[in-house]
């Protein structure tokens, strides 16, 4: 499909921690941009945070790419729940039970409530994990009323989270 055709634009959110976490996501990161009706136009660094939630597990390697695409938004969440259940798969056989979370954030400037799907993401504003990377491709990203991200996240935040040095991976 050419580039033109895909004209929607989406932020996902990923998330893993896996024994290789960083792996997980530059794996996940291909497979987005080897969608069909997908491609990966902006990605952002990879970040190490630690566990919302329980403590003893290991911390998460998190990042946010931008997706331009022509799935519609519940088509696109087939496809994030797709492929976290691949890497689940993978997951199970090799290393236990540890995830990889494919979250759509944002979606143009749509609203939209639904049992499947919330955009933009519910917890999207709490989460420095997830706002920072995406603020670090898209500073000027909106809310779709029209509020700037920038404006609504305690910015001095974003010194909670450890940025993972290219040759690093693991
Ligand atoms: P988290 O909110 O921490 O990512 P989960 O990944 O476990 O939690 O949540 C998965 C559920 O969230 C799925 O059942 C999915 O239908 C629902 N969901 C609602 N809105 C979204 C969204 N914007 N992106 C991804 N999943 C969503
Ligand atoms: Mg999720």
């Amino acid at each position: 499909m050419t580039a033109s055709l895909l004209k929607h634009r989406a932020f996902i959110g990923l998330g893993s921690n896996l024994d290789q976490p960083s792996t997980r996501v530059i794996e996940a990161i291909k497979a987005l941009d080897q969608l069909p009706l997908c491609r990966v136009a902006q990605q952002s660094p990879l970040y190490l945070s630690t566990p919302v939630g329980p403590q003893d597990q290991d911390d998460f390697v998190n990042a946010v790419v931008e997706l331009h695409t022509a799935y519609t938004p519940l088509a696109l969440l087939d496809q994030l729940q797709r492929l976290e259940q691949t890497q689940r798969r993978v997951r199970l056989r090799h290393w236990g039970p540890r995830t990889l979370d494919l979250d759509l954030l944002l979606y143009d400037t749509l609203a939209l409530l639904s049992p499947r799907l919330e955009v933009p993401h519910r917890e999207m504003l709490n989460r420095v994990f997830v706002w920072a990377p995406l603020l670090d491709i898209a500073p000027e990203a909106t809310l779709p009323d029209g509020q700037a991200i920038k404006t609504r996240v305690p910015l001095h935040d974003r010194a909670q989270l450890k940025r993972i040095p290219l040759q690093d991976n693991d």
